[in-house]
């Protein structure tokens, strides 16, 4: 026989299990992530339909709002944060157009100098390690994109969702770990089988199929591949993803364009 006093811990603790299910339940059809891409161009000179903006995003979850990057000039209501990935013009060229409540998160102490030589009236914050906004994290990872300069990605995580935003790359240290079992990967397409070198520009682009090539193989690889950031290797965009996908059938790769809206749940 159980006594008394145990099983009425048992049915409080019964009724609080419950009540964290529905609470969770409730939030997660609340606080889906939605995405707008902006754009999905990358700095070239090669014009597309689909894809005349900068790559760029916007991020809505709960009541927070962010936006990635801003290479184009900003438009619509103000967000939260904006993200930048690096200081590459196709990345921040319209910085100035921000409003002045949206506060800049930059995950590097060496963006900072480049950014306050221009006319920004935001808050500018640097972010290392992973930071809480109303349930949505985002941590920053290092990726070179030359053998001497930066940029970042940007790995979010809520309702035990993972999704990556990685527009420019060239190597990416330890890629394994960062996509592994990964629920979206959106990933940045310049170039096709050839990597772009920009000679004195300190910068170069990875060749796309090579990761993908390299991805497919992974253990657990993510389960849906955005590509983002297109380049001339990678026009006709529609051509292109269509051999990309033909090449590898087993990851889930699918084409983006200006404007796209996504929900990620
Ligand atoms: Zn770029």
């Amino acid at each position: 026989m159980l006594s008394k006093s145990l099983k009425n811990t048992i049915k409080t603790k019964l009724k609080n299990l419950k009540r964290t299910n529905l609470y969770s339940l409730f939030n997660l059809k609340m606080k889906a992530l939605r995405m707008h891409i902006i754009g999905t161009s990358g700095y070239t000179p090669y014009p597309s339909k689909t894809a005349r903006l900068f790559t760029s995003c916007r991020l809505f979850f709960g009541n927070k709002s962010l936006q990635i990057d801003i290479g184009n000039k900003y438009s619509g209501l103000p967000v939260d944060y904006l993200l930048v990935t690096h200081c590459h013009y196709d990345h921040i060229q319209a910085i100035e157009t921000l409003p002045e409540m949206v506060q800049i998160l930059i995950p590097s102490l060496t963006f900072e100098g480049t950014l306050k030589k221009k006319e920004i009236k935001s808050d500018i914050r640097v972010f290392k390690t992973k930071i809480d906004l109303d349930g949505l994290e985002v941590k920053p990872f290092p990726v070179l994109h030359s053998s001497t300069t930066m940029t970042y990605g940007f790995k979010f995580f809520w309702n035990n969702k993972t999704m990556v935003w990685l527009p420019d790359w060239c190597v990416i240290p330890g890629y394994s770990e960062i996509f592994r079992g990964l629920d979206y990967l959106f990933l940045g397409a310049a170039a096709m089988k050839k990597p772009i070198s920009h000679k004195g520009y300190g910068h170069c682009q990875g060749a796309v199929y090579h990761m993908l090539e390299k991805i497919s193989q992974m253990n657990n690889p993510p389960k849906k591949i955005f590509l983002i950031h297109y380049g001339q290797g990678l026009r006709p965009i529609k051509i292109k993803v269509h051999f990309l996908q033909q090449k590898f059938p087993s990851l889930k790769i699918q084409e983006t364009f200006d404007g796209q809206r996504i929900v990620l749940d």
